[in-house]
């Protein structure tokens, strides 16, 4: 394997520099992907980052009120049981800089800094066939040879802001929820508009309303959502989690969705309104995800099952919100619970009775424009703002990966390969790719589960593929065409199964003009998909072919 010397911190050259592994990105996959390589692999490791510091999604994303949807004792690494124990998020949900913080703290005990390149981002990377190593192009121009490249890019990590006309004409502030400055951000005294009531919205409109003397909602879709019921964690939890390390690691991994959550075995169908109201009035009440993802799974299934959530989560918004107008905006139309990410709030239905927070309707008057001083309907209605704050969301799951020019065998281009959608075996490569490996890409459960989970998961297995090459002799590894027709088949299937793609949502790629409709992550559920990866593994790795040729030659 080869030798790297250490650079000091944030001052490393990327020129001529040969490594036995890339990785791209240093969000919590690259950073524990960097660990096992390196550490405990004992393989020569450069991580290229676009950023200067290590987080990733919680480097990024710092507008008002970040914050974490996954519970703190599951949102961090599970690999290593004193980190585990020793670190401790000061609430339910942990906020954004305490992740960062989080990760730069995994980063400085395992001494990963040294092969971090921050303000590095990868353009290009080109496999070369003759000697199996991929060459990886920066905007820097720096040129990097390697045997493996692991693309931990991220699922979420490429902001979309629409096309609006004019829009480089607003003479006031403008920011967007994914890419915020690195600074304090004031609103008071100032009228904001909000375009945008996803997630990320979702956080940020109660926050901006305590300082900005008027906020403007921009809602095109409105959203199912659940309470968060945010606050301190009880000691006595605290503690018996402490001492379940092991329990909790095991469920988390067999679960569906990486959380210790599991669905009810009655379904909603055959329960009447009454019951379920009940099921649903405690999980409500608890906060968090268990109506979504421990709730009623035939919620997934059926109209019939899922109008009954609804229903309840309907009257709870008609509750909250005291103009019946604006609740009734508030309430979503025209697509089942559940198939649309849910975020949690804290005071969001509540944030629309203050007298200085509007709420304004673009799906039937869509924005037409943005102006020097603030935006325009499509009926003419003008608004005047200081600031506009997109929270417009991302191009997901597959523009972190197509952004980068990724050629394989044949010069053949990544984005060319996935322009009717993407192709994958296991959402972790794709053939004609050899060593290029994929965490969390798109047909892996990714984005529908607690992400930690499935980033050790990927970061674990790709560890073992190499590892297993190193015994096999192998120079490549890749995926045969034939798994990955039937990956892809499969995952459509499985997917057709479910009210998923009845939605216009990011998950079927939607929310971006001209993106291909096909369902983008992998509905295994993370417990049987990590079971499935397993089997195939231990089978002798079916759907993969390892090839012990090149180095052969060259001796030759
Ligand atoms: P990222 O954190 O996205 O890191 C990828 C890194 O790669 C970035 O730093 C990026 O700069 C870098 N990169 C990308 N392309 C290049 C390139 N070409 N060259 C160099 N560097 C590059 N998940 C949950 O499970 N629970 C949650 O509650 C939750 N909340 C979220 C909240 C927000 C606001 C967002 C946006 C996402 C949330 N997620 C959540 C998903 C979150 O992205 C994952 O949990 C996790 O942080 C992903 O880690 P990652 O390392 O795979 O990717
Ligand atoms: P998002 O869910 O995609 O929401 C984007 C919003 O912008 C939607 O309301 C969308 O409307 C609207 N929009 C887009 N284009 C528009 C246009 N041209 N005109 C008017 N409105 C437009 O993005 P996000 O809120 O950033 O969240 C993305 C994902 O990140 C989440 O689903 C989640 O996975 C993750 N996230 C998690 C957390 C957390 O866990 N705490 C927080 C934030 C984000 P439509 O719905 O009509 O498209």
């Amino acid at each position: 394997m080869t030798a790297v010397a250490p650079d000091t911190r944030g001052q490393r050259a990327g020129v001529d520099v040969d490594v036995d592994a890339i990785v791209i990105g240093a969000g919590f996959s690259g950073v524990y992907m960097l660990h096992r390589l390196r550490n405990m692999l004992g393989l020569s490791v450069r991580v290229l980052e676009t950023g200067d510091g290590v987080g990733g999604t919680w480097y990024w994303n710092r507008y008002p009120g970040a914050r974490c949807d996954s519970e703190s004792y599951v949102y961090c690494y599970m690999f290593d049981k004193e980190l585990w124990q020793q670190w401790e998020y000061s609430e339910r949900y942990p906020e954004q800089d305490e992740i960062r913080a989080y990760i730069e703290h995994v980063a400085e005990r395992f001494d990963l800094y040294r092969d971090i390149q921050f303000n590095t981002r990868v353009t290009a990377a080109t496999f070369d066939e003759a000697n199996g190593t991929w060459t990886v192009s920066t905007q820097n121009g720096d040129r990097l040879t390697a045997r493996f490249v692991i693309a931990a890019v991220g699922t979420l990590s490429v902001s979309n802001t629409p096309k609006f006309p004019g829009i480089g004409s607003f003479a006031g502030e403008t920011y967007h929820t994914g890419c915020w400055p690195h600074r304090p951000v004031h609103f008071v005294g100032k009228r904001v508009a909000v375009i945008g009531t996803g997630a990320s919205a979702i956080q940020a409109i109660p926050r901006i309303a305590q300082e900005a003397s008027e906020l403007t909602v921009f809602q095109r879709t409105a959203g199912y959502t659940l309470p968060a019921n945010h606050g301190p964690v009880p000691e006595v939890v605290k503690r018996a989690r402490k001492a379940d390390y092991e329990g909790i690691k095991r469920r988390i991994s067999e679960s569906a969705a990486g959380f210790e959550l599991s669905f009810l075995e009655k379904g909603a169908a055959e329960s009447t309104q009454e019951e379920v109201n009940a099921e649903l009035k405690t999980r409500y009440n608890q906060g968090g995800f268990g109506i979504w993802l421990g709730g009623y799974l035939d919620q997934f299934f059926t109209q019939d099952a899922n109008a009954k959530i609804r229903k309840f989560l309907e009257d709870r918004i008609r509750e909250r919100v005291n103009d019946p107008a604006t609740a009734e905006l508030l309430v979503p139309k025209g697509y089942p619970f559940g198939v649309k990410r849910v975020p949690l709030e804290s005071h969001y239905y509540e944030t629309f009775n203050l007298p200085h927070v509007h709420l304004v309707d673009v799906k039937s008057n869509p924005i037409a424009a943005i102006t020097p001083t603030g935006l325009r309907l499509s009926d003419g209605t003008d608004y005047e703002f200081d600031t506009i704050v997109y929270a417009t969301g991302f191009d997901a799951l597959t523009a972190p990966f197509t952004n980068i020019d990724f050629r394989g065998r044949g010069g053949r281009r990544l984005e060319e390969k996935w322009a009717e959608g993407p192709r994958t075996y296991l959402g972790l490569m794709s053939a004609g790719f050899p060593n290029l490996f994929t965490i969390t890409g798109p047909q892996s459960p990714s984005v529908l589960s607690n992400m930690t989970v499935s980033i050790e998961q990927h970061v674990e297995l790709v560890s073992r593929i190499i590892a297993d090459m190193a015994d096999r002799g192998a120079d490549t590894v890749e995926a045969t065409r034939e798994a990955e027709d039937a990956w892809v088949a499969h995952n459509q299937e499985v997917a057709e199964a479910t009210l998923f793609p009845t939605a216009a949502t990011w998950y079927m790629g939607a929310n971006i003009p001209g993106k291909p409709r096909v369902f983008l992550p992998n509905l295994d559920f993370v417990g049987p998909y990590r079971a499935k990866c397993d089997e195939i593994v231990n089978n002798g790795y079916e759907g993969f072919v390892f090839d012990a040729t090149i180095t052969q030659e060259v001796v030759a």
